[in-house]
């Protein structure tokens, strides 16, 4: 079985900083790690090369330095790395993410899934493993809690959904993007770290995914940040003192007239 995973590398900090004036995250001074959501990716996909057999191979399109993070996936048992990285990529929104992370696993050949993180940790969307699901033309299960079995060109899938999970045949190849409950990921194993250490990592630009530069980037981009900033809660507060019978009575009526003045009742 062939997987691919795309892993992003994100800031370790779950408070992310933005840039009001451009739009975009502040990355300096802040240590880069894998998207702690792409671990169980990677430990579910090592599963299944572990019960049925294949390949396991990550790709992370980053600047230069997310090398760092397809390492850490090849210490974990990752077989092979791919770092999707140029200049022409950078201010890439999802939709643009998206499309080179497709093209690359089309180049990279047959596969059978795609297993992404079910968000990023810092641009939080979620829509990156769909895009790419879209992108190939491809079935996608998302929020996937389990992997029952990948077998003759079916993923039997549990999706959690608001009550429960859903049981979900899926034909492959597919994109599964997946919850914490698919698998605890281990940790590197120091045969790992120093296979990682001496891994190849082929690096991909526009040129090699043959993407036009206007296709890729803030130019291939359709979103746009037009506004940044911090949603001002107010709360208009009335107390109702109640300090007998007759009060707590007189302050309940209070609250259910209030309530059917705002049609709450
Ligand atoms: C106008 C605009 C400008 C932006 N400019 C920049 C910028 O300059 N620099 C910047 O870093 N970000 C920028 N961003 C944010 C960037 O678009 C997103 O971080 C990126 O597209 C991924 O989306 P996400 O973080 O919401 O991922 P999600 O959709 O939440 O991620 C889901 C899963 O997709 C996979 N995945 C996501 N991203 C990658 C990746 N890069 N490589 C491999 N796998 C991945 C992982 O498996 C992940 O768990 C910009 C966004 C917008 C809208």
């Amino acid at each position: 079985m062939r997987i691919v995973v795309p892993i992003k590398q994100v800031p370790e900090t779950s408070a992310v900083r933005m840039d009001e004036a451009t739009g975009t995250m502040i990355r300096e001074g802040v240590e880069a790690i894998v998207n702690p959501l792409d671990l169980f990716a990677i430990e579910a996909a090592l599963r299944l090369r572990e019960s049925g057999g294949g390949q396991v191979t990550v790709i992370s399109m980053g600047p230069p330095k997310a090398a760092k993070a397809l390492r850490e996936a090849i210490a974990m048992g990752a077989d092979s790395g791919v770092l999707l990285s140029d200049k022409a990529f950078a201010g890439a929104d999802t939709w643009a993410t998206g499309l080179v992370l497709a093209e690359a696993i089309r180049q990279l050949g047959p596969f059978d899934l795609v297993i992404c993180g079910e968000r990023a940790t810092d641009g939080d969307t979620g829509q990156v493993g769909p895009g790419i699901a879209s992108f190939l033309d491809l079935p996608v299960a998302t929020y996937v809690s389990r992997i029952v079995s990948v077998a003759d060109g079916v993923a039997r899938v549990h999706r959690l959904v608001e009550d429960g999970y859903e049981v979900l045949d899926v034909d492959t190849p597919a994109v599964l993007t997946v919850v914490k409950e698919v698998a605890d990921p281990r940790l590197p194993t120091l045969r790992g770290k120093q296979r990682a250490k001496a891994a190849d990592l082929p690096v991909w630009g526009a040129a090699q995914l043959n993407l036009p530069a206007d296709a890729v980037g803030l130019a291939g981009s359709p979103t746009r940040v037009v506004n940044i900033f911090l949603p001002k809660v107010a709360r208009q507060c009335e107390k109702f003192p109640a300090a007998d019978e007759a009060g707590i009575a007189q302050a309940a009526d209070r609250v259910v007239a209030l309530l059917k003045e705002r049609a709450l009742l």
